[in-house]
Formats: C-alpha cells, structure tokens, sequence
C-alpha cells in the first residue's frame, strides 16, 4: 500500500542510443544521455531537436525505434506509461476542470485505492509544500496560471515517483510568476532529492535551474555539462553559439599558436583547425568598447540590462560587434558615437570562416 510520508529519492535515468523518426523526421538519432541520481537535467536546443520526443520516450508515451531507456539499471523501454514511475508536468495546464485542487492532487492516490481520509491528508501536505495550502478548495478557472501548475506539480509528485518530467512548465506563465516557480520548482527538487528531467528552449531558464543541461541539436548530443562549463568551455561551435550571445569575428594565426583578432594575439582554447579562413568566438563580456574620436567601429545601439549595457558596433570592414560594457562606463557610447574595440585577453575558439551570417553577430575583416 502506498507510504504517504515517504520522500522520493533520486533514481538513475539512461538514454542509449535512442532512435526514433516520424515517416522522413528523425526527432531521435542516436540519443546517448544520463540523467544523474537527484540532479536536475536540463534538456535543452532549438525547436525541433528532439527534447520532447525524449522526454516522451521517457514517461512511455513515445516507443523509440531503437535503443533503450534504463531507471536504475532496469530497461524499462517496452514498460507501458501508467507502470511508469514518473510524475509529469505539461506546458499547458493540465488540469481536471471539473476537480478542485485537492481532488487534482489526490486523483492519483484515488486510482491506487488509497482511503479518502489519507489521500486528503496527502493532499493537503502537497499542496503545502507547493505553496497553496489555503487553495484545496478551489476549481482550475479560480486560479491563476501559476498557481495551476503549482497544482500540477503537487499531482506530479503525489505518488512519490522515481522521477520528474516536466515539458515546459513555466513557458505559458507571465515572466515574473516564472522566475519565482524556477526558483520554487529548484528548491522543491532539491528538497526531495528527485531526478528531474527539464526540457525548455529557454537558455536562461535552463542555465539558472539545472545541475547539468544537455544541449540537443538534431536528434543528437552535442554537449552534456554544468551550466558554467557549457557558457565557458562550449565543446562544438553549435554549443558556442546556441548558448548566450556570441560574436564570430575574422582571424589569422599568429606566433607562438596564437590567434590574431582586430589586430590583438590571442590564446587559442582547443587548437586551430588546418588550413582555410579561420574566425573566433568571443562573448561580448570579452569584448572591450569604449568611446574614441579616433576610433574606426560606430555605435549602432546600446540596450541597458542593468549592471551591463550591451553596445553593438559596426566594425570598419562590415560586419557588427556586440560587447558588455559595464553600465557604469557606457554613458558615452551613444549611437553614431566612434569606438575603438578590443578583445580581451583571454582563450578563444577557432573554427573554419563560414563566410555567412550566423548566429547573434557576424565578423567583418579586422
Ligand atoms: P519544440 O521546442 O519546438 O517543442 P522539440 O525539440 O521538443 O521542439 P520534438 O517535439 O521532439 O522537438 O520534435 C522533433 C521533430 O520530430 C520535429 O521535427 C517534429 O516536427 C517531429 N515530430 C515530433 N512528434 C511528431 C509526430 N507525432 N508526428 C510527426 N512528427 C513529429
């Protein structure tokens, strides 16, 4: 019979190698993936790549054409979705209308015949721990969008699952209400300790929640990392430039494996491919701008995000910049105001020049 007080604890959670296509559409080719005891793993990548069909295979919702699904060590691939031990949360409220909250919380606590008086108990405890315990009463249509998904929530874990799946939860709810529950959700997760599976295509979100993100690019891995590693040690140019701002600017080599950028010799992290044009990688935080009659970049714009202004410049060759310059020291850098810029001081990565537009900002010649 089912514990009411117990605590869900961490499971292991392994993708290998999982395939799945939609007639010509491979959403999954060749997913290899962990998912660590109590870590929440974010899933993230552009529209397209494959995060939910993961996540659907995982809750049993999807069968992959290949490859396997293991919690704990035990495959679980061919497992329908009701014998599943997963709690899940939706984008879209997915609610019972017609049961009030603690009825929601309860329905499946009801299912396993667990009695009246004991499941509104557990209800009750849920929907404390999500921060409703004054709204058991209430129906779906009398509660805000985050306060369903609070709901949501409480009905995903009340049957202690082994893990959480949660689909963009916080994607239909106003920018404020979400940064709260990011922080709700985290401290929750952490609380109990459960695998938590993550998917958005919001970076921010994924990079301010998660012990680790997955980054996803066409069915496949690309890089799989602690937030802070995957912004400063991206491991493919994909990784480089999906994750934050990038800018991708002109380069030649330089003594001593250097690289030289707009005129400065840079370390190179991770080596300089053979032969061809070459460009780095930089983030604006490494780019310096600052306010010269004698400069040859032009302010193009300059958007306040605080503590730092991100200025975008034209450089002389064509081609644009963009760098953070702390707010404090970019009261000059007004539009149509000449720059000098420079990159810092700092290990970049080479790729191949592309030649094209890509990504958040393009490089002109130095
Ligand atoms: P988004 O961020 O836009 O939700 P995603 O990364 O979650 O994207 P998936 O929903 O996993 O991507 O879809 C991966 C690919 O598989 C897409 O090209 C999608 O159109 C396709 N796809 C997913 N489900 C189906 C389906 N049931 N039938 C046909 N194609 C599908």
């Amino acid at each position: 019979s089912p514990t009411p007080t117990a605590t869900a604890t961490g499971a292991l959670v392994e993708f290998r190698g999982l395939r799945r296509a939609f007639g010509p559409t491979v959403a999954l080719d060749g997913l290899d993936l962990t998912a660590r005891p109590g870590e929440l793993l974010a899933l993230l990548g552009p529209s397209g790549c494959g995060k939910t069909t993961a996540l659907r295979v995982l809750a049993g919702f999807e069968q992959p054409d290949a490859g396997e699904v293991l919690v704990d060590g035990e495959d679980i691939t061919r497992v329908p979705a009701n014998r599943r031990d997963a709690g899940m949360v939706f984008q879209s409220y997915s609610l019972f209308p017609h049961l009030n909250a603690r009825d929601n919380v309860a329905f499946g606590l009801r299912v396993r015949k667990m009695p009246a008086a004991e499941r509104h108990a557990r209800a009750a405890e849920l929907l404390e721990l999500v921060g409703l315990p004054e709204h058991g009463g209430r129906f779906p249509h009398q509660m805000s969008g985050g306060q369903q998904q609070r709901v949501a929530l409480a009905r995903a874990l009340a049957l202690e699952p082994r893990v959480l799946l949660l689909d963009e939860p916080l994607s239909a709810l106003d920018a404020k209400v979400r940064l709260t529950l990011r922080e709700e959700i985290r401290r929750l997760q952490l609380s109990l300790g459960i695998t938590t599976v993550f998917v958005t295509h919001d970076q921010e979100e994924a990079l301010s929640m998660a012990d680790r993100v997955a980054v996803l690019n066409a069915g496949r891995l690309e890089q799989c990392a602690p937030p802070a590693e995957l912004y400063e040690r991206p491991a493919t140019p994909f990784v480089a430039e999906f994750v934050g701002t990038m800018n991708r600017l002109p380069a030649r080599r330089a003594d001593g494996g250097r690289i030289e950028v707009a005129g400065v010799a840079l370390p190179v992290d991770g080596g300089i491919p053979e032969g061809g044009d070459l460009e780095v990688l930089i983030r604006p935080e490494n780019i310096t701008a600052t306010a010269d009659p004698e400069g040859t970049a032009t302010v193009v714009s300059a958007s306040f995000f605080g503590s730092v202004t991100r200025v975008l410049l034209d450089l002389p060759g064509g081609g644009t910049v963009h760098s953070d310059v702390p707010s404090r020291d970019a009261g000059a850098l007004l539009p149509g105001v000449r720059a000098t810029v420079a990159p810092a001081h700092r290990p970049v990565l080479v790729v191949p020049a592309t030649g094209t537009t890509t990504g958040t900002a393009t490089g002109a010649a130095a």
